[in-house]
Order: structure tokens, then C-alpha cells, then sequence
């Protein structure tokens, strides 16, 4: 059998990584011509400059982040057994939580598979894979997976951001059955997702816990579910009771879902396409006030070079929302960009609400629920967060 190559670290390097966290940065790692010419993904040994072993994990010359651990022992294998172990107690793990095999099955480093993360749909698999060693072992994946689970419909959502810093390339692929629209069922309710080919669609599991906070206050309210996509906080709302619930989202085939996910729950929804800050800015000259406003954008700060400028659209955000929430309503914001803490956003938060000349207190703050855990060394992996102020 062919030696493992074995990567060293530069003397005193690996101090997250002895404290059990996994990733080693590529500025710790002592880059020798022949480590620098591994294919990425490469599995290797990982040693300190002291001889002390690190463990095994994938190497990538080409990312910031070089090391990627995947056992704290050397010589341990990436195999079709170690992603049977993984992946059951990840399954035993959500199985714990729900009821019905709708969640976030995989969630990277948080359950031992670095750069995976599969949703789960019933029968139909959703994979993410963001570096290059889990690419690099899709076949045993693939292999054990449909031992674990034989699902129908196995779809390859490669097309993230993050992956040419991988060196990867981005694409989506039917593996295995057919792409298409699809049931999903969370918290009691119905919802329509678009798993279609080149469509970057699906279903967004994280909000599941604040989905549910929300709609247990939304009994004869009037909500506003401010980038609402296929309607996961609206339509759980209206079945909850709500008076009337507006989604309001750009897309208008995610407003199309949402529409036929009420239908499917036999309660009704306006849906309104249009830009948030324009028609937030309109409904308050109009004098329009909702009970609930829920605002859930995409990310405003894509990378920490955008913290400044996102952290404002923040903030804007915030004041545009608590302008339309009632006297004595609740006001949720989000916030799913990895690039701004807790504590900044909460302040442009707050800052924004101040704005609009309105008292607050915070009442929650939570992230996504237990099918996304996180792995306790690597608490900024920790990306979603919703605030909910109650306004006077
Ligand atoms: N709240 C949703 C997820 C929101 S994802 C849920 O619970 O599932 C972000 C959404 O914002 C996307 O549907 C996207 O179409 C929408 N969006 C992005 N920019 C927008 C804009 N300027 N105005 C309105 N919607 C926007």
C-alpha cells in the first residue's frame, strides 16, 4: 500500500487544533515543496513540528483553511465505514428531535464530515460539498448513504460560493431518481420546495425553532413575513391563525410555492413581489402597521470585506421594519451572514429600531435548532441569527 503523505506544521503552530478544534490554517502549516504539490484533498497525517500527531484529515494546498481533520488519530481511513458511523449518529441524532425525516441530516464539522452538509426530505437527499476531500470520496459516500437511508432521489447541490476558493467546480446533478418539486414538512405544516436542476432552490431547515416562536404569537395578528421565499414563517403563521399575512419576497417562483403551500394548508396568504426596503418604505407612508413584522434577508455581509456596508443595510433594515410594527408589536430580525457577530448585529439592530424613534426590548435571541449542530471548537461556525424585540 502506498504511505500516507504526512503534512508538519510550522514549530508552535496548531494551537486551535490542540484544543480540539478542527481546522488548521494554511499560514500554519509548513508549506515544503512536496506538500505543496499534493492534489488537494489529499488525506494525509497531520504532525506538529515536535513529532506530536495531530491526527488524519484532508490537505488542500490551494484553501485557507489547509487541514481539515477528520480523525484525531493517524492512519485513520476515509471510508465507506466512516461515513456509516458518521452518518447513523447523525441520523440517531435527528431522529431524537423528529418525528418525520424532514431535517438538516448532516451538518459538517458539527457532526464529523467536514465540508457535507445534506438536507433530508423524505426520500430525497440533498448534498452540499464545499472542499475538495469530500468531493474526492462522493463514490463512498454515494455507497453509503444508500445503505443507511436507499433513498429515491440522491441531488448534488455543488454550486456554493465558497467552492472555486476550493478549487472546485461548481454544478448540480440528478445522482440518482429525478429533480422537481417536492413536499416538506415542518412544525405541522405543508411546504412546497423547487429541487429543479441549475435552480438554486430548496429549503431553508435553520429557521425551523423561530418559524414555530413566531406563529405561536400570530393568532388573530396581522403579520408581514419581509423576504419571505416559498413562505416558510407566513404560511406556519396564517395555520397558526393569523388575520392576514402578507409575504413579501422578490422571487416570483418562491412566491408561487408559497401560494400553493397555502392552498395545500387550506389557509390564505397575499404574496407580494417587490424589493423590501421600497415597499417597506411605501407601506409606511401608507400607515400600514402589522402586529408581526418578520424580516429573514439574505446575507448582507458576504465576505468581512462587505462588514461595513452590510452592517448598515442592517441597520436601514431594522428601521424600516419597526416603522410598519405596530404599538405593542413583535418585530424579528435575521440575520445568516457568517461575517458579522452576534453582538454587531444586535447593535445595528437596536441602532436601526432607535431610528425609527421606538422603544424595544429583546425578548429572544436564538440561531437554528438542533438538526444544525456545531461543533464547540468552532463556535463562529454558529452563522444564523434572529432577534425578536417586542416595540412599544
Ligand atoms: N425567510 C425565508 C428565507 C429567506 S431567504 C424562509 O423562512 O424560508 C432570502 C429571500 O430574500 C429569498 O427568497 C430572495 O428571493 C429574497 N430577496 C433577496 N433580495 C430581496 C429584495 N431586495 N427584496 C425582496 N426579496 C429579496
Amino acid at each position: 500500500m502506498k504511505k500516507r503523505p504526512v503534512v508538519n506544521l510550522k514549530p508552535r503552530e496548531g494551537r486551535r487544533a490542540r484544543a480540539g478544534a478542527p481546522w488548521i490554517f494554511s499560514n500554519e502549516i509548513a508549506m515544503e515543496a512536496a506538500t505543496k504539490a499534493l492534489p488537494p484533498g489529499t488525506v494525509v497525517d497531520v504532525k506538529g513540528d515536535d513529532g506530536q500527531d495531530f491526527g488524519s484529515g484532508f490537505f488542500n494546498s490551494k484553501s485557507l483553511i489547509g487541514l481539515r481533520l477528520f480523525a484525531r488519530e493517524t492512519g485513520a481511513a476515509a471510508d465507506e465505514k466512516f461515513f456509516a458511523k458518521h452518518l447513523a449518529r447523525a441520523l440517531a441524532l435527528r431522529e431524537r428531535f423528529y418525528d418525520r425525516p424532514f431535517y438538516r441530516l448532516v451538518h459538517a464539522e458539527g457532526d464529523g464530515l467536514p465540508g457535507l452538509v445534506i438536507d433530508r426530505f423524505g426520500d430525497v437527499l440533498v448534498l452540499q460539498i464545499t472542499i475538495a476531500g469530500m468531493e474526492e470520496l462522493l463514490p463512498v459516500l454515494i455507497a453509503a448513504l444508500n445503505k443507511l437511508l436507499s433513498p429515491q432521489t440522491i441531488i448534488l447541490r455543488n454550486d456554493t460560493p465558497s467552492r472555486p476558493l476550493e478549487g472546485l467546480e461548481a454544478y448540480v446533478r440528478v445522482e440518482k431518481g429525478a429533480a422537481g418539486r417536492i413536499a416538506v414538512e415542518e412544525n405541522g405544516a405543508r411546504y412546497f420546495a423547487d429541487l429543479g436542476q441549475g435552480q438554486k432552490t430548496g429549503w431553508y431547515y435553520d429557521q425551523r425553532d423561530n418559524r414555530a416562536f413566531m406563529a405561536g404569537l400570530a393568532n388573530g395578528r396581522t403579520v408581514l413575513d419581509a423576504y419571505s421565499y416559498t413562505g416558510g414563517f407566513g404560511i406556519l403563521a396564517a395555520k397558526a391563525g393569523a388575520k392576514e399575512v402578507i409575504c413579501l419576497d422578490s422571487s416570483e417562483p418562491a412566491l408561487k410555492l408559497a401560494e400553493d403551500s397555502a392552498a395545500a394548508n387550506q389557509i390564505s396568504i397575499r404574496a407580494v413581489k417587490a424589493d423590501v426596503f421600497e415597499e417597506m418604505t411605501r407601506l409606511a407612508v401608507q400607515k400600514e402597521r402589522f402586529d408581526l413584522v418578520i424580516a429573514d434577508p439574505p446575507p448582507f455581509v458576504k465576505s468581512r470585506k462587505d462588514l461595513e456596508p452590510g452592517a448598515k443595510a442592517y441597520r436601514k433594515l431594522a428601521r424600516l421594519a419597526a416603522d410598519i410594527t405596530a404599538p405593542g408589536g413583535l418585530l424579528l430580525l435575521a440575520s445568516c451572514s457568517h461575517n458579522i457577530p452576534l453582538e454587531r448585529f444586535g447593535a445595528e439592530c437596536t441602532a436601526g429600531i432607535l431610528r425609527s424613534n421606538r422603544r424595544a426590548s429583546l425578548i429572544r435571541s436564538a440561531g437554528t435548532g438542533p438538526d444544525h449542530p456545531v461543533h464547540p471548537m468552532l463556535p463562529e461556525t454558529a452563522y444564523l441569527k434572529a432577534l425578536v424585540y417586542a416595540l412599544d
